[in-house]
């Protein structure tokens, strides 16, 4: 699904074959999940692939390796053109791109001065497929955010991500729904979310989220179409008291939700604003809305 004889990754500064990438299995990133990662996504355009944000994406994995204290020298504009090139030489236009910084050999507890930096892309569909999500609440809460950076993407904190969604699918659901150390409703275990009541949506605000960049287009999206959003911070029981509910997320894009434990959303999921942004969305990250801005 990932690779194939052919596939071509980026590898410390050159374009190699996916089949003669190694890893050394005393990488730090194995042992303690010290690593930064990215997903982004291209889409095929009537202008050839464009990638969606991969500023702001390249600006995360940045940040990420700056608190964790791993070298990275590249910068956005670099890596940019890197990826457009990496795309090409793979053929691929509709793609997510998974750009990973892991450390090297070295079984301190101190970030290692060695790092290898490794771009893959592959054909992807959509993550959470197209049908309405069955989510379950999670008995694992997201991490406290004075125990790591919660918005930087290191690897090891997706070790929550994989408790909580192995939990949900064990349990017959589709996704899974964790709050924060406070009851809060924070995030889907890869997505932001956000829910309508009586025509405003409401998302939980920064702190103990992932500050996804989808999260970020949706709310700037409502800002120019006149849909009123509000970041505030929500309990389950108001969650299960909502007319809709929707994730967002690069992977994800915009998905509804049909229901959350036993409480099934009110709403037809075609008359909320989440299926309006759902179309907008689109329409934005194969840049169809600008033009229409702009004539
Ligand atoms: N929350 C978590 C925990 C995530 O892993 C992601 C995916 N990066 C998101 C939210 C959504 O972020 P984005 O829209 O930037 O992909």
């Amino acid at each position: 699904m990932y690779f194939n004889e052919e596939s071509v990754v980026f590898c410390n500064g050159k374009f190699i074959k996916a089949t003669e990438l190694t890893t050394s299995s005393y990488s730090q990133s194995i042992h303690y999940g010290n690593g930064v990662f990215e997903g982004i996504r291209s889409y095929d355009t009537d202008q050839g692939a464009r990638i969606f944000k991969p500023y702001e994406h390249y600006k995360r994995l940045k940040f990420g390796a700056d608190v964790m204290d791993i070298k990275f020298e590249y910068t956005e504009e670099e890596l940019t053109n890197i990826t457009y090139e990496l795309l090409e030489r793979n053929g691929l236009k509709d793609a997510y791109i998974r750009p990973v910084i892991t450390t090297g050999a070295d079984m301190s507890l101190l970030t290692s001065d060695k790092t290898d930096f490794i771009i893959q892309c592959w054909e992807w569909g959509k993550y959470m497929g197209d049908k309405l999500l069955r989510v379950k609440t999670s008995k694992f809460q997201r991490p406290n955010p004075k125990s790591c950076f919660v918005e930087a993407k290191v690897t090891g904190h997706y070790v929550n991500s994989i408790l909580s969604t192995n939990e949900a699918k064990k349990n017959g659901f589709d996704e899974a729904l964790l709050l924060d150390m406070n009851g809060n409703v924070a995030e889907c275990s890869g997505a932001n979310v956000f829910m309508e009541k009586d025509g405003k949506l409401y998302t939980p605000p920064r702190g103990h989220i992932m500050a996804g960049i989808t999260r970020s287009t949706v709310i700037d999206i409502c800002k120019e179409v006149g849909i009123p959003v509000e970041e505030k911070h929500f309990t389950i029981d108001e969650l299960k008291n909502a007319d809709a509910c929707f994730f967002t997320g690069t992977a994800a894009e915009v998905v509804g939700l049909q229901s959350l434990d036993n409480y099934q959303f009110p709403s037809e999921w075609k008359d909320t604003h989440g299926y309006n942004l759902m179309k907008l969305y689109k329409r934005e990250v194969l840049g169809q809305r600008q033009k229409a801005k702009a004539s």
